[in-house]
């Protein structure tokens, strides 16, 4: 727990407020220390925490939200998980690799697909309360891409069910939970090369008393800080998805792989972004046109699954049809589970009747829903191995923040959850120094995964006609490669003085900005992507940046001063828009949930390799890896994917 230092009281900050002048008198000596630091308290945070826990490491959880507000709550359809005599985890690796137009690694998707049935049933263990058959069976549904229905769930609410579980597991075993401290940085050994970097700690921000500490990890910190879902401003993500932890790390070092590849589910409300559940279709739901057809089939996107395609498949389907003229008020289809009656939905969708009312005035029973695509998840993220080792000496990632590379270009409906309780646990046990024994994955465990040698570093075209990329520092602390008490205190101190630099600086409004980036990435790096586009969206981004160089915080506040949090994810948030779009530009061909108008194939002769973005002191620099199709017991061999 706290060590001598720590366990004294805090002093809580003065506030001297002029009019004009707003500064902070530090006068806390703390700085907090564990084993294992996790960053991050959704699913795949909890997990982490709880293996390094089992794993016998003194771990603490540092979340900017209490842990069951933590986005994960918000996961309505279920995990997928091959439970039954007549699946095969063999099954549900294949599925995976083809929906994610092969660009996932064998080796990351055999862990999960093995792995994940052995988590699920830890978590009914735990008590978590998953919807059952007559015969007492734990439920599973259709879900969209899957050739078996192995999608388990707890009613349309198995995010906020699977929180739970899990937060009592935490509670249970006493570990250390700072909820609303808000982590500013990591603190890194400045080497030049990102391999012979450590990460010592993080530095936290105490939201309720605007104290700014240091958290010394002895072992490990993981990152559990999910997906960068705001850089878009119609997404299902919650506000709180700024990308914190990817931006964070980008810029101490570590690659960020497969950044284009953005998911757009197909089914959110017109007026929010709310999510309509896959779940509604897993259970029968139909999409209809503004002529009443079932375009899916009628107009011959998907012949054989039809609303069941995976999601690339089905938002593009349902944009085409609005681009064409047959969507309603040139906007939306319908989503229509009325024939599912009443009681069936109740029992296995109630969530969803409340959203569509709630926020699009529907009743979901006697009328069909109104939906368009919006952005869901990020298939990318920060460049792991299957233990969520990072270059960086000291740092893991887990969950949406992470890119052990199971999703590839596309991500099945139902295989994020798996991959937050299988690799976050993986994290966890590694980060504690405990190696995982093969009793405790009862369905076998894979060999390590090889990082590949990266290709020769490629060119992103003439950076001058984008707008040149800003480079005002990052993360790596100033310590050279000193103790790690000294490299901590560095970080601390420069994130204090930045605080101090927001709250006295006269400037723009961090949501300027941040309106301007979300609204261009919805415009230009969404669903159909355009050369032109593109780079008129990198332009802006690049712009905007430019502007953020004057942001200023308007409240003075020293508790609660969201304002000020809200800048700096701004921040995160302008990183990985560009880096997104970088990595969307330089890809000309069309795979998964990237489409490129000039360039309407899959080019596996040249692309069947990962984007790697280095941050390369704010100009970021593209690197490529091979993707690996040698799986355990089979090789994957690249076909034409269609449903
Ligand atoms: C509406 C919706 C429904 C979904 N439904 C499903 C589904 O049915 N099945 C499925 O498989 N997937 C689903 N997904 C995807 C899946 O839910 C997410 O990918 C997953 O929950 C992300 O979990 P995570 O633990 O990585 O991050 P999150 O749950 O987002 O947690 C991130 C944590 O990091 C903390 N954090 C972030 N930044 C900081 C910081 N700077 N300092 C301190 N703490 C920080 C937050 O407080 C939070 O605790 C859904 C996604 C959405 C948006």
């Amino acid at each position: 727990m706290l060590d001598d230092v720590a366990a004294a009281e805090p002093v809580l900050p003065r506030l001297l407020v002029t009019q004009t002048t707003v500064r902070t008198q530090h006068t806390y000596p703390i700085m907090y220390e564990h084993d294992v630091v996790v960053v991050g308290a959704g699913g795949a945070g909890l997990r982490a925490a709880i293996a390094a826990d089992e794993a016998g490491a003194d771990v603490a959880i540092v979340s900017k939200l209490h842990p069951v507000r933590s986005h994960t709550g918000a996961a309505e359809g279920g995990i997928n998980a091959a439970l039954r005599d007549a699946d095969s985890w063999e099954d549900h690796a294949y599925d995976t690799m083809k929906g994610s137009d092969y660009l996932g690694d064998a080796p990351a998707i055999e862990t999960l697909c093995q792995n994940s049935p052995y988590e699920v049933i830890q978590l009914e263990h735990w008590g978590m309360a998953f919807s059952r058959e007559d015969d007492g069976r734990v439920s599973q549904r259709p879900f969209g891409g899957l050739s078996f229905p192995r999608t388990t769930y707890a009613g349309a609410e198995t995010g906020h069910h699977l929180l739970h579980t899990m937060y009592e597991q935490v509670v249970k075993r006493g570990i250390e939970v700072y909820d609303e401290w808000h982590v500013l940085d990591l603190a890194v050994t400045d080497e030049e090369r990102p391999e012979d970097r450590h990460c010592h700690g993080v530095v936290g921000y105490d939201v309720a008393s605007g104290e700014v500490s240091g958290f010394k990890a002895r072992d490990g910190v993981i990152l559990a800080t999910g997906g960068p879902g705001q850089a878009f401003d119609h997404t299902t993500n919650a506000v709180s998805c700024t990308g914190d932890g990817q931006a964070m790390a980008y810029r101490a070092g570590v690659p960020l792989e497969d950044m284009e590849f953005i998911q757009f589910h197909p089914t959110t409300l017109p007026s929010t972004g709310v999510l309509i559940s896959e779940g509604v279709r897993g259970e029968g739901g139909i999409l209809y046109n503004k002529d009443g057809e079932r375009f899916m089939f009628e107009h011959g996107y998907a012949n054989n699954d039809g609303e069941l395609a995976s999601r690339d498949v089905v938002s593009r389907a349902e944009l085409t049809e609005v681009n064409e003229g047959r969507g309603i008020e040139d906007e939306y289809v319908h989503l229509d589970m009325r024939h599912l009656g009443e009681e069936r939905i109740t029992d296995r969708l109630e969530n969803i009747l409340h959203l569509a009312e709630d926020f699009e005035g529907a009743d979901g029973l006697e009328e069909p829903m109104p939906v368009k695509p919006g952005q869901h998840y990020a298939m990318g993220g920060l460049e792991t191995d299957e233990n969520g080792e990072t270059c960086v000496g000291g740092l893991y990632a887990a969950g949406e923040c992470a890119c052990a590379s199971v999703h590839g270009a596309n991500r099945l409906g139902g295989n994020a959850l798996p991959e937050l309780i299988v690799f976050g646990k993986r994290a966890g046990y590694h980060a504690a120094g405990k190696e995982m024994e093969p009793a405790e994955i009862e369905t076998g465990q894979r060999g390590e995964f090889e990082r590949a040698t990266v290709d020769s570093p490629v060119e992103l075209g003439d950076p001058g006609s984008f707008g040149d990329a800003v480079a005002d520092g990052g993360a790596v602390a100033a310590g050279g490669s000193a103790d790690a008490d000294s490299v901590i205190d560095t970080t601390v101190e420069q994130a204090r003085q930045r605080i101090d630099e927001l709250l006295n600086s006269d400037g723009i409004h961090h949501s300027e900005v941040r309106a301007d980036v979300q609204e261009t990435m919805t415009a230009k790096v969404n669903v159909f992507r355009e050369e032109d586009g593109l780079k008129e969206a990198l332009r802006e981004i690049r712009q905007a940046r430019e502007e953020y160089e004057n942001v200023a915080v308007s409240d003075p506040s020293q508790t609660f001063n969201t304002d000020l949090l809200q800048t700096i994810e701004t921040r995160n948030l302008l990183d990985l828009a560009e880096a997104i779009t970088v990595g969307a530009l330089a890809r000309d061909e069309f795979r998964g949930a990237h489409w490129r108008a000039e360039h309407q194939e899959r080019k596996d002769d040249e692309w069947l390799k990962h984007t790697l973005l280095s941050w390369n002191d704010g100009s970021p620099e593209l690197w490529y890896r091979p993707v690996i199709l040698e799986g355990e017991e089979k090789s994957y061999e690249p076909k034409t994917r269609s449903y």
